[in-house]
């Protein structure tokens, strides 16, 4: 079998996957940061190859997250007590600064507003089609179906949430990535969605926040200035505590990046098993086949880019963007097992929050093949796509501004 070859990466064999494991040269960046990309991209590799084949994946890492995750909530927990008893009983002018301490260390639980910003709500009354699908989609998987759907006209992609005080769902829709699918494929898309919702792991990733999140931030808030005490003119004594202090908090904040690096990455870990649990769902609702066609959609997007463009036709972006799409799918029909088995290099990271596209299709490729339980006719799609066609008038109007400028 010939070797396969791509412009800037090592050439791999496509049957045996030699060298796929071998990284493009990292250019301009330091001995020590390649090194890091370079043993991170191994163990990655080597952690998707595991996921695909279906490994077990502990699971204590997950308790380990919330045990840390219940400490750190503590910690503003009893700030706030502490702060309210001393602002009744006494010196008022400790139970102050606690109580700012409280505030901010509290747990946060994400604001819908502010999730939604830059993206449009897309109620039933406006994209009622739309709406009943993803209906269909939740009552095949048995996932609750969202509280809010919102479109992206940026995002080539697509993604849940669950935010504020009543916890509300939101699914969030990217319209490049919706150009870019066929009916099927956004079946599958929408299966592993919910999915999400119905694996419950907004709920996760909120009760291990707190450990995935704080020590990040203690890191940024310790990072200490980087002027010195010499370009400041301190003198003396000054110049020694001022240059101590910079030591201290120097050490002290690599030393919580390095707790929030190893977090992150066992929970990454954690994102990769539950992507793959969802995955499950998507081929339950759409179908082995059309799931699979997701992927390769997936890792065909780069070629899409030219397509969705300012050039087409004011009113007409999305059904001509659809079109070139398809052509250029069409045309690059054989390429895109290269393409998505370069995703298995190109994507492999401890630190990744997603499998890479190729594992996830090998995963899938060992399913047995169901019917889907949820499809969509020739009209009702072409109502989904009218119903979202405005969204990539949007995109359309301020890519056309810029290729204008
Ligand atoms: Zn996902």
């Amino acid at each position: 079998m010939p070797l396969a070859v791509e412009e800037d990466q090592p050439s791999w064999c496509p049957r045996c996957e030699w060298n796929l494991d071998t990284l493009a040269p990292i250019e301009r960046s330091t001995w020590f940061w390649r090194q890091i990309r370079t043993r991170d991209h191994r163990a990655g590799f080597r952690a998707d190859k595991l996921l695909a084949a279906g490994a077990p994946v502990r699971t204590r890492v997950l308790v380990l997250l919330v045990a840390i995750s219940v400490v750190l909530v503590a910690v503003p927990a009893t700030a706030l007590v502490a702060a309210v008893w001393l602002l009744f009983a006494g010196p008022v002018a400790l139970g102050l600064p606690l109580l700012l301490v409280a505030y901010l260390v509290r747990p946060r639980l994400g604001r819908v507003k502010k999730i939604l910003g830059g993206r449009y709500p897309l109620g039933a009354d406006r994209a009622p089609a739309l709406h009943a699908l993803i209906d269909r989609v939740a009552v095949a998987t048995g996932s609750p179906r969202p509280d809010i759907v919102a479109v992206d006209p940026h995002l080539w992609g697509a993604w849940t949430t669950v935010a504020g005080l009543r916890q509300r769902r939101i699914l969030t829709l990217g319209i490049p990535l919706v150009a870019s699918v066929e009916s099927g494929e956004l079946v599958a898309l929408l299966g592993h969605e919910l999915g999400h919702f119905k694996n419950r792991d907004s709920r996760r990733r909120m009760l291990t926040r707190p450990a995935r999140v704080t020590f990040g931030h203690i890191a940024g808030g310790l990072r200490p200035s980087r002027v010195s005490g010499a370009e400041r003119d301190l003198l003396g004594l000054y110049l020694i505590v001022y240059e101590l202090w910079r030591l201290i908090t120097g050490l002290l904040s690599w030393l919580s990046f390095a707790v929030h690096a190893a977090i992150h990455v066992a929970a990454a870990r954690d994102d990769r098993r539950a992507e793959q649990q969802a995955d499950l769902l998507a081929v339950k609702v759409a179908g082995r086949e059309a799931t699979l066609s997701l992927f390769d959609a997936t890792a065909a997007l780069p070629l899409f880019h030219g397509a969705i463009s300012g050039v087409a036709r004011k009113g007409f972006a999305m059904a001509e963007w659809r079109a070139r799409v398809a052509q250029n799918r069409a045309r690059n029909d054989l390429r895109v097992d290269v393409l998505r088995q370069l995703t298995i290099r190109t994507e492999a990271s401890l630190f990744s929050s997603h499998p890479s596209t190729g594992r996830r299709h090998e995963f899938v490729s060992t399913l047995p093949d169901t019917p889907p339980a949820v499809t969509v006719g020739d009209a009702e799609w072409a109502t989904i796509v009218r119903e979202l066609a405005p969204y990539a008038e949007t995109l359309r109007n301020e890519l056309a501004e810029q290729y204008e400028m």
